[in-house]
């Protein structure tokens, strides 16, 4: 795991604020020095490239200063939750290159820590069972320019809270009949501080607690909690939060947790022409419009695994991005620029024709079949080469010929040449078509002394790729666009809804591609370079029978 041995001193890593934080932290000997983070996902769906910030931010700091990371499921929600959720981060965070400190955390490991700090508010008398109901607690809350009005339970007495208390708790009561809220001061110019719930009544049968619960915890409540529980010393988040920070210093005041955590504030990750809300991409699932979480087409982690995205390239990415206080949106552009730059380096190069024509090369002997071979890498010999073979019959692209060459036209028309790349000059003879007047086949020439050398006597400038129609393989090929037309999809800037923006377009599947024999061989998550056409990846349902890829990015930046 490359990600571990990464130490400040021996990169350079851009400086931040948070990072000036912990600096100015461990100078101070505050937490005796000790750097302590933790990734809180809430496992109510899949993660997705603003999590991977969030992550690679995290875990990163930890390594960074010598210190642990948790992974900690922010599981107070049951109805909205699952295992499957749960084991698909566990997946991610491990495939971005991470590991955590021990075993995997969950805030309801610490249900009864978090009940019994509730009761011990109650007798503070910093809590109240509340009976307003939904719409009451609206209307009693106030609103930005007015302040709230008291619950008339607030004034209860200790004795009748701690039992109403222990009755929610022991499911004496309907769902949402009563809440359990901290008394704070209604007339905050904070939302957040009007007397917030601390506990609501939710019978539903939770994935890790069964029904031993029918009351779960508010976020605001468990989040702060479980932090001191775990001793964690930096609890970075997003700015949403920056108008929490109050209640997590509360809380913690209030109940004397022993830790109090530094709640610190970064900018969420936010990606043009796609979307980064689990709620919404969680509805482009559920209402079919991509197929599946790990669509190639998804931002989410396992899509761009399965589109061809390296840990490394999304780490860089990371890294590149930066962190900082300010709301901002990054450029699809910066994302596929890291997947380039690192399969430019490491992906090995094969030829793949993804609209194949056939060509026919008369002079070439019949049962004539030349084995050739070409590097798997031209800069890097020590991935070795691969072998593939040439024989009268070919395939090339159909967008490598034209009947009505443009100016300065490099690839084949009548009666020009081009080079096979890795193997002869060729020279198309005749075109030959069907009935509607679309070229299906080629009639070519070879000009025996060129390969390996210069044609004698002329320039041939072009140069295209080929595969052997006898001794190549049957491939789907999968192509990518963005999924939505426009840079903000869900902006208010944007009338209607994200969805109707959706690219038409983002689809695309060539079935009847052909592919040199190395790639025969690829397994699910190889990726190569396609010569001339762009990176490749060997999909989740490739097998040796029916070989699959999917177009990570072209080879150039072409969007327009
Ligand atoms: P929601 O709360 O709507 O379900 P969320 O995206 O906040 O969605 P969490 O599971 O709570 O999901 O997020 C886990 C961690 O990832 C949090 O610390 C959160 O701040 C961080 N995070 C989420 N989205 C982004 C983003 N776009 N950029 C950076 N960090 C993010
Ligand atoms: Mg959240």
């Amino acid at each position: 795991m490359i990600w571990i041995l990464y130490v400040m001193n021996d990169k350079t890593v851009a400086t931040n604020f948070i990072r000036h934080i912990i600096d100015e932290d461990i100078k101070n000997n505050k937490n005796q020095g000790k750097v302590l983070t933790r990734f809180p996902p809430e496992p109510n769906g899949y993660l997705h490239i603003g999590h991977a910030k969030s992550i690679c931010l995290n875990f990163g700091l930890a390594n960074d200063y010598n210190g642990q990371c948790n992974l900690r499921f922010d599981d107070t929600n049951p109805e909205k939750e699952s295992l499957e959720y749960v084991d698909s981060i566990k997946e991610d965070v491990h495939w971005l290159g991470f590991q955590w400190y021990g075993e995997v955390r969950y805030s309801s490991d610490y249900f009864q820590q978090l009940y019994d700090y509730a009761v011990q508010l109650i007798r503070m008398s910093k809590a109240y069972v509340c009976s307003l109901n939904a719409q009451q607690s609206r209307e009693y809350r106030g609103t930005l320019t007015e302040p709230g009005k008291e619950s008339p339970s607030r004034n209860h007495s200790i004795e009748e809270n701690l039992s109403m208390f222990e009755k929610m708790k022991q499911g004496e009561y309907e769902d949402g009949e009563y809440v359990l809220r901290a008394k704070i001061d209604m007339a905050s110019g904070n939302m957040n501080m009007r007397d917030p719930v601390i506990y609501r009544i939710r019978r539903h049968q939770h994935h890790q607690t069964g029904d031993e619960w029918c009351i779960y915890p508010m976020y605001d409540f468990t989040h702060c909690l479980s932090d001191a529980i775990e001793g964690i010393t930096h609890s970075v988040c997003t700015l949403e939060f920056e108008d929490h920070r109050p209640l997590y210093d509360w809380y913690l005041d209030q109940l004397q947790t022993g830790c109090h955590p530094q709640q610190i504030e970064f900018a969420r990750l936010n990606l043009n022409y796609t979307v980064t809300s689990k709620r919404k991409l969680k509805q482009l699932v559920e209402e079919g419009f991509v197929n599946g979480w790990d669509d190639p087409r998804m931002p989410t982690i396992s899509g761009l695994r399965r589109r061809g995205y390296t840990p490394a390239s999304i780490r860089e990415f990371s890294e590149r991005v930066g962190v900082t206080k300010v709301d901002g949106v990054v450029d699809m552009g910066t994302l596929e620029f890291c997947i380039r730059d690192d399969l430019e380096h490491h992906a090995p190069r094969a030829m793949a024709v993804l609209r194949p024509i056939k060509v026919v090369i008369e002079n070439y002997p019949e049962d004539q079949v030349e084995e050739l071979s070409a590097p798997r890498h031209p800069k890097n010999e020590e991935m070795g080469r691969r072998n593939f073979k040439m024989t009268r019959e070919i395939y090339i692209d159909q967008n490598d010929y034209t009947d009505n060459p443009p100016p300065k036209y490099k690839r084949l028309t009548v009666g020009k040449e081009v080079r096979l790349r890795n193997s002869y000059v060729i020279k198309c003879e005749a075109v030959i078509k069907d009935d509607s007047g679309n070229p299906v086949e080629l009639r070519c020439t070879y000009d025996k002394a060129t390969l390996g050398t210069k044609p004698e006597g002329r320039k041939v400038q072009g140069v295209i790729h080929w595969v052997s129609a006898e001794y190549s393989f049957d491939a789907q090929v999968r192509e990518y666009d963005r999924l939505f037309t426009v840079e903000q999809p869900d902006s208010n800037k944007q009338q209607g809804d994200f969805l109707d923006y959706l690219n038409p377009d983002s689809y695309t599947v060539h079935n009847h591609a052909r592919v040199e024999p190395s790639l025969a061989e690829a397994k699910t998550g190889d990726n190569f370079q396609f010569e001339r056409e762009g990176y490749y990846v060997a999909d989740k349902d490739c097998t040796s029978e029916k070989l699959i890829f999917n177009r990570t990015v072209s080879l150039r930046d072409g969007w327009k």
